[in-house]
């Protein structure tokens, strides 16, 4: 609550500061951005979960950052971190995840017309459009399901058989958790809604064929767990598993030299010994979050800043709040990251 009015305040004048100055002071010489899609159209399964940029936004997101910011690639940015190998005084690193159609069809080629590098971050079990991810259906089912006759007190019932609380529809909906998602594929059968069928027909996720084109244009891929679970609720057999198993298929299956890995929703409350596991024994050469811009302690592990909270912000003012917002913790030291 206090976060976002003091995100609200510093909207109002973060604009007017120069971003050179905001660099400086916040000393960050890198910025890592990540993003899920970019369309021009209502996804219904992305919908109510973030607010993706279409097209024009997009573009106008690059334009802005090209204007202070050299795009680096994941080579050269591994090479920055294990080597010390250095990178331009301001360096942007784009990263997407989920990896979801609209990479291949909408933003690579944006990308490649810009001269712009990028690393996609892909969920082995749902790559060839296999299966959907959890909070995908939820949103499908809102998008579905809202205003239908009856329908909470359907849900009710359902609810109350995983002895979860129902208030509304889209909240409730959005508070179903990993462990949970039977409940949502019960709802679906209720109610006659098929995911494959908006699998098959939509294909809201990469295939193995465009993701080969796409490793053959120069953009690199990385791994974001199985299924897509929340870390910190599994234990950490479970968690070294879920980026075990899938980083193995992305190596497999596109025969990739590097190792790299996103975590899915958040890496909040995961321990050291994760990171050691995968960066140390596992050879994995980075991994990241997405708390936004932070200072990490673990080598190898990386902050990002996601793009998806307001379709009314540009770019830089989502950035020079993020900045300022960062200058401010960083006085009450609550800009790094401890792990225990
Ligand atoms: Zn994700």
């Amino acid at each position: 609550m206090l976060k976002k009015a003091l995100i609200r305040c510093l909207d109002t004048f973060s604009g007017n500061i120069p971003l050179p100055l905001l660099q400086k002071l916040s000393r960050h010489q890198l910025l890592i951005l990540f993003y899920h899609t970019v369309s021009d159209y209502n996804l219904p399964h992305i919908k109510h979960l973030y607010q993706i940029r279409n097209r024009k936004l997009f573009c106008k997101d690059l334009d802005y950052l090209l204007k202070y910011y050299k795009p680096i690639d994941l080579h050269q940015l591994i090479d920055h971190v294990e080597k010390n190998k250095p990178i331009p005084k301001t360096s942007i690193f784009l990263t997407f995840d989920d990896g979801l159609s609209e990479c291949y069809h909408v933003i690579a080629p944006i990308l490649k017309q810009k001269g712009i590098p990028a690393t996609f971050f892909i969920n082995s079990d749902f790559i060839d459009n296999k299966a959907l991810m959890f909070r995908y259906k939820a949103s499908f089912l809102i998008e579905k399901l809202k205003g239908e006759k009856n329908i909470d007190l359907l849900l009710k019932k359902h609810f109350k058989n995983y002895q979860l609380p129902y208030s509304n529809i889209k909240d409730s909906l959005l508070s179903v958790r990993w462990h949970q998602q039977a409940l949502l594929d019960e709802l679906a059968l209720e109610t006659g809604i098929e995911f494959n069928a908006f699998l098959q027909k939509q294909k809201p996720y990469l295939d193995t064929n465009q993701i080969k084109e796409m490793i053959l244009d120069g953009f690199t891929f990385g791994s974001h767990s199985q299924n897509h679970p929340t870390y910190s609720k599994l234990n950490i057999d479970e968690q070294i598993s879920q980026t075990l198993s899938s980083q193995e298929f992305t190596t497999n299956n596109f025969t990739l030299n590097y190792k790299v890995f996103a975590f899915p929703f958040t890496d909040a409350f995961v321990s050291k010994a994760f990171f050691e596991r995968i960066l140390e024994k596992e050879g994995f050469q980075l991994t990241f979050g997405g708390a936004g811009l932070k200072h990490e302690l673990i080598k190898g592990h990386l902050q990002r800043f996601g793009m998806e909270n307001s379709k009314l912000k540009t770019a830089q003012k989502m950035i020079h709040t993020e900045f300022c917002y960062y200058i401010i913790k960083s006085l009450f030291r609550k800009n790094i990251i401890q792990r225990d």
